[in-house]
């Protein structure tokens, strides 16, 4: 799977995507992440240019119709995406643009994706969001992780891709440890057996000692939340 990350701050990727299951992913080449920096696709500055162009050099602008915040511009991130959609012609592709808005991601949606597609273009925004008109030429789908604001499109993107990567055969240790059966025990208990806290004893559930493993897959299974 390979994702194409729009976003004006690619280096905000680069510690968690290189640690761990995803960073050993990338080096096993099931996994590759390229970005596409919207300010790359503004004009330089003109020699000597004056205040007055500093707005065209600008990913933002103020928003139409008043308000706080500014709007990123069409324009620049247009032409990332231009790029990034050339590099996945004649590909599985989806485009997905990240907005609080947008449909509810699930594990469900990752395991489509993984199906589905061997590219993914996904788009981050900042400050107020994107111009609406990058949305509709792309007819980019509207993705939300929850339903809260956070400041850029660069976390969602992770999210994404760490959720589907881990959906990618050969990406965990071991297949077996997907999410379904993994799931099933999000209560888990390591060494040692009895842990003692400020005076008080704290035990491992007793059927997770009790080598009775159709018990212990009951027990698991009364743990899942989702
Ligand atoms: N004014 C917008 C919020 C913009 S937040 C509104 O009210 O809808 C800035 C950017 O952060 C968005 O463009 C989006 O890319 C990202 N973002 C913020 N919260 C998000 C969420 N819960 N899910 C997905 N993306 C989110």
């Amino acid at each position: 799977m390979t994702f194409h990350v729009i976003t004006i701050f690619p280096d905000i990727f680069n510690s968690y995507l290189n640690e761990s299951i995803i960073g050993r992913a990338i080096k096993n080449k099931l996994v590759s992440i390229n970005f596409y920096n919207p300010r790359d696709f503004i004009k330089p500055a003109r020699r000597g240019g004056a205040q007055k162009d500093n707005g065209y050099r600008s990913v933002d602008d103020k928003p139409y119709g008043g308000g706080p915040g500014m709007v990123m511009r069409a324009e620049p991130m247009l032409k990332a995406i231009e790029k990034a959609v050339s590099k996945v012609k004649g590909k599985k592709f989806k485009i997905i643009l990240f907005s609080p808005s947008g449909k509810k991601f699930e594990t469900a949606y990752a395991k489509q994706t993984v199906k589905k597609y061997t590219d993914i273009i996904l788009i981050s925004g900042r400050y107020e969001g994107i111009d609406a008109r990058v949305q509709k030429i792309f007819k980019a789908e509207e993705i939300s992780i929850g339903d809260y604001v956070l400041t850029g499109g660069e976390l969602p993107a992770m999210v994404l891709i760490d959720s589907i990567s881990r959906q990618i055969k050969g990406v965990l240790g071991k297949y077996e440890s997907l999410e379904e059966e993994r799931i099933s025990s999000s209560e888990v208990y390591t060494r040692p057996e009895v842990l003692k806290y400020k005076n008080k004893n704290y035990i491992v559930p007793k059927v997770l000692l009790s080598g009775n493993h159709v018990k212990i897959e009951e027990w698991r299974r009364g743990q899942n939340k989702i």
